[in-house]
């Protein structure tokens, strides 16, 4: 099935939407659907990958099609594990950031700590 076909007919199950969709779909069968978690939503939210008011559903689209099919698994692995060890919701270590050099958050956040 086409990964978009695919997509539909998981998100049109009640309770089912993109995140969840894309999870079965990467998980499960090895497809290039994006899961876009609360980690992967901020982490490319402040590092300019997708606009400051974009939403997670919007999210989903906009990083998926950035991204090689071959590199989805990896960058949604990736971006969670940043997000939960370097890129926190409160309390980001930008000092201490790989990508500090690169993020245009960074100064902010670094001068607000
Ligand atoms: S520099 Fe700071 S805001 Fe940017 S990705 Fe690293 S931890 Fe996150």
């Amino acid at each position: 099935m086409p990964l978009k076909e695919a997509k539909s007919y998981l998100e049109s199950i009640e309770g089912v939407g993109p995140k969840t969709a894309a999870c079965v779909l990467m998980f499960c069968y090895n497809r290039p659907a994006l899961p876009v978690d609360t980690h992967v939503h901020r982490v490319a939210k402040r590092l300019g990958l997708i606009p400051q008011q974009c939403g997670a559903n919007a999210a989903h689209e906009a990083l998926e099609h950035m991204c090689p099919p071959k590199l989805v698994y990896p960058f949604h692995v990736l971006m969670v594990e940043h997000g939960r060890k370097t890129c926190n919701a409160r309390n980001p270590r930008c000092e201490e950031c790989a990508l500090t050099d690169l993020c245009p958050s960074a100064p902010q956040l670094i001068e607000g700590t």
